[in-house]
């Protein structure tokens, strides 16, 4: 069974539960119209002649239609492919041909981006479908096909959607999510914190493009027979309205979010009473973000994941955010973890290693590209390349990815040390530390500034960070920036830094 699965359960037991509702239209549908819509969808997908294993392509912004067009694809075994918004057509055509999509569905604002796509990809796209704001696409396919049933011949290990990586550390990997992973994600949100049950509402207001907003709001709430509130996208103050109105009462954001939230003036003319629980993943969640809404009563907590785990790896509960701040806490019920050497030894508390993870989150690997798989799973264990310490008491905290720590003079340096402690400088705004290649240590500690004000003396930067960390960790040069390289999460874009900087992307 798939997840096209959970929305004829639910719809059989509470039909009239609303379980989708679409902000930018005022379209709210109860399971028992979402399973109408999906099924009539998944036939006329199957009219136009899409099969199991086909790869249908999403290029859109949130919207119900979004998920209403996953789940008819899931129903039929075909795959959805979920293309970042952001990316230029270029970028979008790698995507339609790396993964051989024969389908893709556009909403408005991706129209040109999408044909000077089309017309780079090798293959034929043979489905061009105008949905959300766009056209009627999907009501078009819906029509003519009402009360049928298609067949359903999904099992559990069949991929549900290649889910593009960030593209923070390289070029996207898509990332094969099968029902199973889904099913076990859920699950496993179900079961931590406070949990997720029918009565749930959530925004799905982060980008459903990427796995955070689809496996850490829409899919574990819609498996639990909840609402998910649909916005086109993020906007706070609007964001804040919603979570008022709907009466949300769990909910995921990215620590950008959060911290956006923190800044609307005057959050308490909002009515945030029903809110439950709140979590925040994806980067590292700035402490003030963290105590803002802890100091607000709320359970607020980190969670840690990846494209790959589907995404829910290790949380950190509430009650531990402020005292193991900078932790990302400990696994989720069906995640095993641990950290390793080289050997694939496991380390002792207090030592830096590889985290790496086992369980039935843990994707089917790339797609088309089984010497990243192999390589990324090895011993049964998928390597996260990041690298974490855990304490006596298996509390882990990120140190840095592996591909991002720097080697200098044959010493560890891990830039995301470097940068809390240039953070504290008052001319600092913002900070991003990379390694560059030297003839003497091998490579030497870079830091790209972003200044507070006009004037900030590189040299007193360099005394600053050396009041604070060993020699060899401080950077030996330094440069100044407007603005860093971030994704849409607010990751930083090392590689960009280390092209920009040494003109090599190693
Ligand atoms: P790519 O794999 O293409 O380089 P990516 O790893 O950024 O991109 P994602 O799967 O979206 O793509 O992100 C997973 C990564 O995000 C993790 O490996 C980790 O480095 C980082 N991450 C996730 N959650 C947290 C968190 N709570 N704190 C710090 N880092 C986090
Ligand atoms: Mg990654």
């Amino acid at each position: 069974a798939g997840i096209g699965d959970w929305i004829t359960r639910r719809a059989q037991r509470a039909p009239a539960t609303t379980a989708l509702v679409d902000v930018a239209t005022g379209r709210r549908e109860t399971y028992a119209e979402l399973e109408h819509r999906v099924a009539a969808a998944a036939e006329g997908l199957h009219g136009l002649g899409i099969r199991q294993g086909d790869r249908v392509a999403l290029l859109a912004d949130n919207s119900a239609e979004y998920l209403e067009l996953l789940f008819a694809t899931a129903r039929l075994g075909a795959i959805t492919v979920p293309v970042n918004t952001r990316l230029a057509a270029a970028e979008v055509a790698y995507v339609l041909e790396d993964s051989g999509a024969i389908a893709l569905a556009v909403s408005a604002g991706y129209r040109e981006t999408a044909e000077a796509a089309l017309s780079r990809v090798g293959h034929r796209v043979a489905h061009t479908l105008a949905i959300g704001d766009a056209g009627a696409g999907l009501d078009e396919l819906i029509q003519g096909n009402e009360g049928s049933r298609p067949p359903n011949a999904v099992r559990g290990d069949d991929v549900c959607v290649i889910m593009y990586t960030s593209g923070t550390t390289g070029r996207p990997k898509g990332a094969m999510l099968t029902h199973d992973n889904m099913l076990w994600n859920a699950v496993n949100l179900l079961t931590a914190g406070k949990g997720i049950s029918g009565t749930d509402t959530t925004l799905a207001v982060a980008p459903l493009f990427h796995i955070g907003a689809l496996g850490l709001s829409a899919l574990p709430v819609l498996y639990a027979g909840g609402t998910v509130v649909v916005p086109r996208g993020f906007d706070p103050e609007q964001a804040l309205r919603l979570m008022a109105e709907e009466r949300v009462t769990t909910q995921f954001m990215v620590p950008a979010m959060w911290a956006a939230l923190t800044k609307v003036p005057d959050l308490a003319r909002f009515d945030l009473s029903a809110l439950r629980w709140a979590l925040c993943g994806g980067a590292p969640c700035p402490l003030p973000v963290i105590e803002y809404f802890t100091g607000l009563g709320w359970t607020f907590m980190e969670g840690f994941g990846m494209t790959e785990l589907s995404p829910a790896a290790l949380y950190l509960e509430s009650q531990f955010v402020v005292s193991h701040a900078g932790s990302v806490g400990r696994p989720f019920m069906h995640v095993d973890a641990r950290l390793v050497d080289a050997d694939d030894r496991d380390v002792a508390p207090g030592e830096v290693g590889e985290l790496v993870l086992r369980g039935p989150t843990v994707f089917a690997g790339y797609w088309g590209k089984p010497e990243e798989t192999a390589e990324a799973m090895r011993g049964g264990w998928f390597h996260s390349g990041d690298l974490g310490v855990a304490d006596a008491d298996g509390f882990v905290k990120l140190v840095d990815r592996k591909k991002d720590m720097i080697i200098s003079g044959g010493e560890n340096v891990y830039p995301i040390e470097v940068e809390q402690v240039l953070h504290r400088h008052p001319g600092v705004a913002d900070v991003a530390v990379v390694g560059v290649p030297d003839e003497r240590w091998g490579e030497t500690v870079l830091a790209v500034v972003v200044p507070a004000a006009d004037t900030v003396d590189p040299d007193e930067l360099t005394e600053f960070a050396r009041r604070q960390l060993a020699h060899f960790k401080c950077p030996r040069r330094v440069e100044f920036t407007d603005a860093l390289p971030r994704n849409a999460t607010g990751k930083l874009l090392k590689r960009v830094l280390r092209e920009t900087y040494t003109g090599s992307a190693a």
